[in-house]
């Protein structure tokens, strides 16, 4: 059995003692076979010294009890880690940042508290997952859309809490209210959920004084154990439009009317910037990317028309009353329009209600059902698991076309092929880069992509672009980035964790905060 750093087996064997008689025994986990489970499947360090494993789990049923488990962890200094549904694959999985954690595993708390339809909101617990919520909606009969990320399995808490995004973007921004527990083992809730017995949690998201709910995501400053969400009302219609841009220079008006239609809330869902052309290792297609001093725009141009394949490519989205849809599609139109050549595609109009036994695989996601088809896309590619080096960028043409010129230079000294990344607009007037590099259990193939990923994230940073997200073995270098003023902000994350975390014993090192007995002893 794996112990934390610095805690004997006797103060560990009393620890998991203690956390027994707040949860029941068979809620804490410890034999390795059971351990195991909490390993992150996609590790970029599987099987190297320096992978993050647990040392155990638990899993408290209610808030008391995670209160009860806080205060004796920090009764025993025992690391706590705490997931939701630690489906978290990708970025960390459920394993812990710091080696020798607890995990504190939420899943048991796993109620639906409110949905309310007219105000389209749902009050949950971490253990719910996207699942849950989407079965509890139908079940009911309630005419409202979660939005889901691809893959669907995670919950909205843990999701949010990850600045995850989904079929209608960024998930933290559509929550409303909070409660935590603190490190100490103290209950707040945020908003006005501080008002006692307050009809407002989920309507109203400041309350009053500080909005302090951000200093939940990314952080290991409390437990969220419970969290509200808007939701969507089911509309009437969804119609879809794919644009395309058939000359190499249309990047620049092309994104400028996706970001156009973006700041209207003409596109809700989000809507991916991709190059039918330039994406994918076509021998054609290296040769022009690898072209000493880059290929001429009038390269690319003929080659598309040769291999009518267009340059660039959207796939708009829109949903609401039949008349607005009808009006935003409409709208995007007139906007692309004004681009020479540009070409439209548009897919069917879908009415609702509709039957969901059958909605095909590919919509479920558009409609608010959650689907787990991406990852047995992955599995048929023969792949173990992957890691994504996901940096941010604005939704600026030239960005574009300046971060994929830089990316794959940097990459082509690593003998790496970048190529062209596709991007999404997960993020309002942001394009989310995801390029994702293999995981599997060779270190040497591992090390080889986290060379890449480091240099790439260096390469990055000397252009003021970074990393959204980031598994655990990289947010100490994704943090390091953002440096301005000799690392103002980490030193402000750091000075919050050493007052309300004095034991440091809350997911040392999430978001790179390291408790001060941690500070500067990582590698
Ligand atoms: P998913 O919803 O994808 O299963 P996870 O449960 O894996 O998400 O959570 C992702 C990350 O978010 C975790 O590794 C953890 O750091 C953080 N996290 C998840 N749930 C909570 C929570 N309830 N309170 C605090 N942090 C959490």
């Amino acid at each position: 059995m794996k112990l934390p750093p610095d805690v004997s087996a006797a103060s560990f064997a009393a620890a998991l003692k203690k956390f027994e008689t707040i949860v029941g025994k068979q809620w804490v986990f410890s034999s390795d076979e059971d351990v195991a489970l909490y390993r992150d499947a996609y590790s970029p360090l599987w099987g190297e010294p320096e992978e993050r494993v647990a040392s155990a789990a638990v899993a408290p049923e209610n808030v008391e009890q995670v209160q009860a488990v806080v205060r004796a962890a920090n009764e025993y200094r025992i690391p706590l880690y705490p997931i939701s549904t630690g489906r978290n694959l990708g970025y960390g999985g459920a394993a812990p940042g710091y080696s020798g954690s607890v995990v504190l595993d939420l899943k048991r708390m796993n109620r639906i508290l409110e949905i309310n339809e007219k105000l389209a909101y749902v009050l949950v617990e971490p253990g719910v997952s996207f699942f849950d919520l989407y079965r509890e909606i139908q079940k009911r009969g309630i005419k409202l859309w979660p939005s889901v990320p691809a893959p669907g399995w995670g919950s909205p808490i843990g999701n949010a809490l990850e600045h995850g995004a989904g079929t209608r973007r960024d998930h933290f921004a559509t929550h409303c209210g909070m409660e935590v527990v603190l490190p100490d083992g103290e209950l707040l809730r945020t908003g006005m959920g501080a008002v006692p017995n307050s009809p407002l949690w989920q309507t109203y998201h400041y309350g009053f004084g500080p909005f302090i709910d951000g200093l939940f995501s990314q952080s290991n400053f409390g437990i969220v154990t419970k969290m509200g969400f808007n939701l969507n009302p089911e509309p009437e219609a969804v119609r879809t439009l794919s644009v395309s841009a058939w000359d190499y220079d249309d990047v620049v008006p092309f994104v400028d009317a996706a970001a156009y239609l973006v700041s209207t809330e003409v596109s809700k869902y989000p809507a991916g910037l991709v190059s039918p052309l330039m994406s994918g290792p076509a021998p054609d297609v290296m040769a022009l990317m690898n072209r000493a001093g880059g290929a001429a725009a009038s390269d690319w141009n003929q080659l598309g028309r040769d291999k009518k394949q267009a340059l660039y490519s959207t796939n708009m989205r829109f949903c609401g009353s039949a008349r607005i849809v009808d009006a935003q599609l409409e709208t995007a139109r007139e906007k692309f329009a004004s681009i020479r050549g540009v070409t439209f595609q548009e897919g069917p109009t879908y009415r609702f209600p509709t039957d969901h036994s059958q909605v095909p695989e590919a919509v479920k996601l558009m409609f608010g059902i959650p689907s787990l088809s991406s990852f047995a896309a992955l599995s048929m590619q023969g792949r173990i698991g992957h890691f994504f080096f996901s940096p941010s960028l604005p939704m600026n043409g030239e960005q574009v076309l300046k971060a994929n010129r830089v990316f794959h230079e940097a990459a082509r000294k690593l003998d790496y092929y970048w190529g062209w990344a596709n991007m999404t607009d997960f993020f309002p007037k942001n394009y989310t880069v995801l390029k994702d590099f293999d995981v599997g259990h060779d270190p040497a193939v591992n090390r080889k992509n986290r060379d890449i990923f480091h240099q790439l994230l260096k390469v990055a940073a000397e252009h003021g672009w970074s990393e959204y997200r980031a598994p655990a073995a990289f947010q100490d270098n994704v943090m390091d980035v953002f440096s301005f003023n000799d690392h103002a902000l980490r030193r402000f994350n750091e000075k919050i964790k050493d007052a309300i975390d004095p034991r440091g014993i809350l997911a040392a090192g999430r978001g790179g905060i390291w408790p001060k007995h941690l500070r500067g002893k990582q590698a």
